[in-house]
């Protein structure tokens, strides 16, 4: 346990090997591709904004230090370009500020003291404050010149923001125009939200369609709102409560007519914007404090999330000497509610299995109130999270809501153990399939590896099936598999291909007629022979993408040949698993994934099914009258010309295999200056030794 690598605090950049590197870039390359496509295009992060961003510098921290391992699908090429940031940046005419948090009575008071000393008023003087829910949902800043709406951007890192413009034209109560006596340039700050009823129907739509539910109603209303495609967002339930204001013109306080908070929000209404009906002005703290109680009482029955109150100073002209500190302003603060909790007893401890495989333990609960919703499941996380509480079944434990629909397992009341239970014990097999679970060194989480076979995988697994870059199956789309996978008519992928024998089933159906049947089995019919790099592509096996697919039919050639080679490697064949890792782009946590797909006997049957349904067509070299064509090259040392990642790509077009290291298989190795081992090694194996020079003149 003690030298195991921990993911949270990775080894220095300077302390990293070459390899280490290079293993490091593959692996950071397909991770935030991975998270590119779940942010940007299915509005579904599976990871945090800060984690994100950590994976992106990390990237380009160990680039900067190895320049020359720099790929050609490092995600550093991608800035800037669609889907990695989909969206033009704004900058903020006036910074988005966000608020400091207070989470008890003191804190208020103090804040208000604070107020008075900075602008030494005398204890005389009341302080009065506005007082609103703060809503839990996501800033925007809306732009409008000459009483038009011209920009829409979300916060972002405070000074700059996405722009969003289209997408925010399409959330109903957004004025388009404003009325005559609005300012020339006006920026309005707003919470946009969804209600937690639409949220509900929204996840049920996504889950009737196959799609990932999101976690909360913030979630889902970023996702919606941070659509590269605004028919999306239109579809989407979005509502919003302006709060604030940002640049204005004109910019002093007595011309727009508003002396105070409470009177600018009046101004906010009168042009058109809707504000929050809860806000109030009250004039000592006790009174603020009084409406902090009575949110929280109504916190349950209100149809859109809070997660606290914010008291605003009201005289704008105090507001503005306060001004502000760092990245808040001095004039207002947030009173966090404290997160729903309630204690019960974990009746027992289930492991769900979710659409890419993953298990999830879920603790299920003799049911309980939180927050005004009845209880009776909470989320473990993974298995380090339960080991980490030691929670047990049977234990009597504390959970608590804080904004996701699931609640989760803080603590365990140690002192309510019942006698004899033990530690909990993770899985070793699917609970739906009972295939292999596996965890990989550097994951958190256990996943199933019957990808093919395991009905909690089946839609999503389907779905990347027929995907562009797989089998390119157009006419079935999401909807329709998910339909098709209920009712039975399709189990696994090879099922796609006897779809015909069920022609007049599906014309049955609703929204289907005769013709679209007919284009349907076409369509299938079409899809009967695939290269194989695709048909690898398309068997979703866990970390095998479009690259290494690629990479696996250029080595092994033919389905045949690669089957055979991936069932010695299931077997544990050690010369096979070297030569699979000797491929440039391969390493060893790939060959785990290869290896435990194989070893399952339930994925080897939908291989022969789909085998026998379809033709398979051996990998063809492209460009097979050049030199480089079948043959192995190695490169190394530093070359001159051009970076190793566009050799490497040169060489692959001109159809060659590029290998890490110097074998008996080797044509031909490339040496730079600074050449060492691998020059060496080919010395003795008699491998040829090409400068620089010769090999560009032999790419021609
Ligand atoms: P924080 O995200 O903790 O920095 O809190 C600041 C954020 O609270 C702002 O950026 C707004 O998105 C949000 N907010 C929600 N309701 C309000 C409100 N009534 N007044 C000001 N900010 C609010
Ligand atoms: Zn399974």
């Amino acid at each position: 346990m003690a030298e195991k690598k921990n993911p949270a605090t990775p080894i220095p950049v300077e302390d990293l090997t070459e390899l280490e590197a290079a293993r490091e870039l593959a692996a950071l390359a397909k991770d935030i591709a991975i998270h590119d496509v779940a942010y940007h295009q299915q509005d579904a992060p599976t990871i945090s904004d800060a984690e994100y961003d950590a994976l992106r510098q990390r990237n380009m921290a160990i680039e900067s230090k190895f320049f020359h391992l720099m790929r050609p699908d490092s995600p550093s090429h991608r800035v800037g370009a669609a889907p990695a940031s989909g969206f033009a940046k704004v900058t903020h005419a006036k910074p988005m500020l966000s608020l400091d948090n207070a989470f008890d009575e003191a804190h208020i008071t103090a804040f208000v003291e604070r107020i008075r000393r900075f602008l030494s008023l005398d204890e005389s003087e009341t302080i009065e404050l506005v007082c609103e829910p703060k809503i839990d949902g996501l800033s925007v800043s809306l732009r409008y010149e000459n009483r038009t709406f011209v920009q829409g951007a979300t916060r972002g890192d405070g000074t700059t923001g996405e722009d969003v413009t289209a997408n925010l034209r399409t959330v109903t109560g957004i004025p388009k125009t404003l009325p005559d006596d609005a300012p020339d340039i006006l920026e309005i700050r707003a919470e946009v939200h969804m209600r937690r009823d639409e949220f509900q129907a929204l996840n049920d739509r996504q889950e009737a369609e196959g799609n990932k539910p999101f976690a909360n109603p913030r979630n889902a209303a970023a996702g919606s709102l941070r659509q590269l495609d605004s028919k999306i967002t239109a579809s989407r339930p979005l509502h919003f409560f302006a709060y604030g204001w940002g640049e204005m013109s004109p910019p002093g306080i007595d011309e727009m007519n508003a002396a105070t908070h409470w009177d600018m929000l009046e101004n906010l209404r009168r042009w058109g914007f809707e504000t929050n009906h809860l806000a109030t002005l009250r004039a000592r703290v006790e009174d603020c404090l009084a409406f902090y109680k009575d949110t929280e009482a109504r916190r349950a029955d209100l149809p859109y999330d809070i997660d606290g109150v914010v008291y605003k100073v009201n005289r704008l002209d105090w507001q503005q000497r306060l001004g502000q500190v760092s990245r808040a302003p001095r004039w207002a603060i947030a009173h966090k509610f404290p997160a729903e909790q309630a204690q019960t007893v974990i009746t027992e401890i289930d492991v769900q299995v979710g659409r890419t495989g993953v298990l999830t333990p879920v603790a299920r609960l003799e049911p309980v109130t939180v927050g005004g919703v009845v209880v009776a499941n909470a989320t473990l996380h993974n298995e380090d999270m339960i080991k980490k509480l030691d929670v047990r079944e049977k234990d009597t434990v504390i959970i608590q809501r804080a904004g996701d629909v699931i609640p989760q397992v803080v603590k365990v009341i140690t002192d309510k153990r019942p006698a004899g239970t033990d530690p909990y014990e993770p899985l070793t097999h699917c609970p739906e399939c009972e295939s292999l679970a596996i965890r990989e060194e550097g994951e958190a989480a256990r996943r199933c590896t019957g990808g093919l076979v395991c009905p909690a995988q089946a839609v999503e697994r389907l779905k990347h099936f027929v995907s562009r870059n797989a089998f390119d199956l157009e006419g079935l789309g999401a909807k329709h598999i998910a339909a098709f996978w209920a009712d039975g008519i399709l189990k696994s992928p090879a099922d796609i291909f006897r779809l015909d024998e069920k022609s007049d089933e599906i014309s049955q159906r609703e929204g289907w007629g005769a013709q679209s049947v007919e284009n349907l089995i076409n369509a299938i019919n079409e899809c009967r022979v695939i290269p194989l790099e695709r048909f690898i592509f398309a068997l979703g096996i866990h970390q095998v993408g479009q690259a290494t697919a690629r990479l696996l039919a250029r080595e092994y050639g033919s389905l045949e040949g690669w089957r055979k080679a991936m069932a010695a490697l299931a077997k544990g064949d050690e010369e096979t698993r070297a030569e699979l890792e000797n491929i440039d782009g391969i390493g060893p946590s790939m060959a785990d994934d290869l290896a435990a797909f194989f070893a399952e006997t339930h994925n080897m049957a939908v291989l022969d099914d789909l085998d026998a349904a379809l033709e398979v067509e051996p990998f063809t070299a492209p460009a097979s009258d050049s030199p480089l064509s079948g043959k192995t090259v190695v490169f190394t040392g530093t070359l001159e010309s051009m970076s190793r990642g566009e050799a490497k790509s040169r060489a692959e077009s001109l159809g060659a295999h590029v290998a890490g290291s110097v074998s008996k298989k080797t044509d031909y190795l490339v040496a730079g200056p600074g050449a060492g081992s691998k020059a060496k090694k080919a010395a003795e194996l008699g491998v040829r030794v090409l400068t620089e020079a010769e090999w560009t003149e032999m790419c021609g």
